[in-house]
């Protein structure tokens, strides 16, 4: 989602705030813009596109002086427009805002404002926190006491940094990331370490409701209520550093190549954590586990794989949809949460709810410094490296790896996963890029593609529906086999393609007889098989390999087909319309 940036320091401030904010574009956004200070004079560009297009345009990098801030806009009120980027002023236009998340009783606090005299140039409830700022420091006179005032007028999720004209910055954090980096006479406020990484490794993880004021004297950390706060410094993992593309066209592609090694980093140096896990799990009243996305099709294979392995019921529940049916949280049971950022707005408030009747959280998570491994009891890493590309690849093998890390702990050495053969067996698939390029071809003109899968190749068709819809925008669905005579047989006709996961399981023969019924309609059939058939229009062979090795197997192709499906029809695989990495608003 979004991404904020401040900077304070002894360098010109808006080249350095372009460069971090193009390193944290993997987040999604829709629209840029920079304010800077100089001479009490405050400044500023904005405009909606790419930083790197928005910068040619406008050149957001010529602005002067050595404090500003920076941000990339993910629309949550209010069209993407121009006025709508961020940064806002406030109506005296002696302070300026970026700001990530959303502020829930904006209209609210705008009538009352607008009552006063305050105007409003954009639709957002950004310039609603500019103006509340105005007032609350006109009042005060002073910041410390304005963001103390302002913050307990707000109501919602957000992080913001606040610059005021005489060059001093506020920043405040409530249930949106916020991270500051101390560098050599300069500090950083920002949403990511990506911010900040090439200039520093040393940060400040700043907790929640918590906020910093940055000056020339120094750097202070309070509380919502004013008291100082103590806070550590931490060193970053300087593979951070390493998002870069390498030789590879996009991030997605290289993301995707990166799986025969990411998978043996999933969850590595963390034997003692996965049998911690082990124990709360058996000794819990209840086991659920939760996601969003992506994640939640790895909770989805946990579930089948708990169940068939280990003989444990896993209750799997969407994070967005955990608050409706928080009744049914058992206390005292232990929650699985899944997320690659540890960001995830919805994991979060899942695991909030899941807390709150004592409940135990494992976190499978790839930031190991996120807000999610941070409010957790254990964290399992994915340890994948950066996942830049916005829709998840590498990720999902790694959340399903530490599942079956789990599942062998919970089997006591009775199950033994060769995760050599997967990772053989994802080289194998990535050889194939030119037969997956030419069916590529094929289904750029479609407008619905389904994939069927059984049993645990479920989960998989809907990992692989999702990423062909983030990735090419075509509708796609993910259809349990058994389920395709009572409804989705209706849709099958000469238009559409299906994607059939057919390995040679215990569910091949049952998806054999979907397949001839979808073809009897006239629908184009893709096979991912390790078995050829004719009923296959195109057949795209996996290794054969052992039962658990199939679901990561199976998932390559169609990662790869999303992809080059997204280059014939010149969409961004990198950056999909309208989504974001780390979904950071409910
Ligand atoms: N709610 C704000 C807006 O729509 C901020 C969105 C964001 O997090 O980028 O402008």
């Amino acid at each position: 989602m979004c991404s904020i940036i401040g900077y304070y320091g002894n360098e010109i401030a808006a080249p350095i705030i372009v460069k971090g904010l193009k390193r944290m574009e993997y987040r999604g956004y829709d629209s840029v813009g920079v304010a800077t200070e100089s001479n009490s004079q405050i400044e500023l560009k904005k405009g909606v596109g790419k930083v790197e297009e928005v910068n040619s345009k406008i050149q957001l990098d010529a602005l002067p002086g050595k404090i500003g801030i920076g941000h990339t806009r993910w629309a949550t009120h209010g069209r993407v427009t121009d006025v709508n980027a961020h940064p806002h002023s406030s109506n005296s236009g002696k302070l300026a805002i970026v700001h990530n998340g959303i502020i829930e009783n904006f209209e609210q606090l705008k009538k009352e404002l607008e009552k006063e005299g305050y105007i409003f140039q954009s639709e957002t409830d950004t310039e609603v926190i500019a103006n509340l700022i105005q007032k609350n420091y006109e009042a005060t006179k002073n910041v410390k006491d304005t963001i103390i005032k302002t913050v307990s007028e707000l109501k919602g999720h957000y992080a913001f940094v606040v610059m005021f004209e005489n060059g001093q910055l506020a920043a405040a954090r409530f249930h949106e990331p916020l991270i500051v980096g101390i560098g050599k006479d300069s500090y950083f406020l920002s949403s990511d370490v990506l911010g900040f990484i090439e200039q520093t490794d040393n940060a400040i993880y700043i907790e929640n409701g918590n906020f910093v004021i940055v000056d020339k004297e120094k750097l202070q950390i309070l509380d919502f209520n004013g008291e100082s706060i103590k806070q550590q410094i931490t060193r970053v993992s300087k593979e951070f550093a390493d998002a870069y593309k390498g030789d590879y066209a996009h991030f997605t592609l290289k993301e995707i190549s990166e799986q025969p090694d990411t998978i043996f980093k999933a969850g590595e140096k963390t034997k003692e954590e996965i049998k911690k896990a082990v124990d709360y799990i058996k000794n819990s009243n209840n086991v659920y586990i939760t996601g969003s996305g992506t994640s939640f099709n790895s909770a989805l294979i946990a579930k089948q794989v708990f169940a068939k392995y280990a003989k444990v019921k896993v209750d799997a529940i969407m994070s967005s949809e955990l608050q409706f049916s928080s009744d049914l949280i058992e206390p005292d049971s232990t929650l699985i949460a899944i997320s690659q950022s540890g960001e995830s707005a919805d994991v979060l408030e899942a695991v909030n709810i899941a807390k709150k009747v004592n409940c135990k959280v494992i976190s499978i998570v790839n930031s190991l410094t996120s807000s999610l491994a941070r409010i957790s009891n254990i964290v399992i890493g994915m340890n994948c490296g950066p996942e830049i590309g916005v829709a998840a690849t590498k990720s999902f093998t790694s959340q399903v790896i530490i599942i079956y890390k789990i599942i062998e702990e919970l089997c006591n050495g009775k199950l033994k996963i060769d995760y050599n053969e997967i990772s053989e067996s994802i080289s194998k698939i990535l050889e194939n890029h030119a037969q997956i390029m030419r069916i590529a071809k094929e289904i750029k003109e479609i407008s619905d593609i389904y994939v069927l899968g059984r049993g645990i190749h479920y989960p998989i068709a809907l990992e692989s529906a999702l990423k062909l819809k983030e990735l090419t925008y075509i509708h796609a669905e993910g259809i349990p086999g058994g389920e395709l005579k009572h409804g989705p047989l209706a849709l099958m006709d000469s238009n559409v393609f299906v994607i059939i996961i057919n390995p040679n399981d215990s569910t091949y023969l049952d998806t054999l007889t979907s397949s001839r019924e979808i073809k009897a309609r006239g629908a184009k059939i893709i096979g991912i098989s390790d078995v050829k058939s004719d009923v296959y229009d195109f057949w795209i062979e996996i290794p054969k390999t052992s039962e658990l090795s199939y679901p990561i197997s199976e998932t390559i192709p169609i990662q790869l087909l999303s992809y080059y499906a997204a280059i014939e029809k010149d969409a961004d695989p990198d950056y999909p319309r309208n989504l974001a990495k780390s979904v950071t608003v409910k």
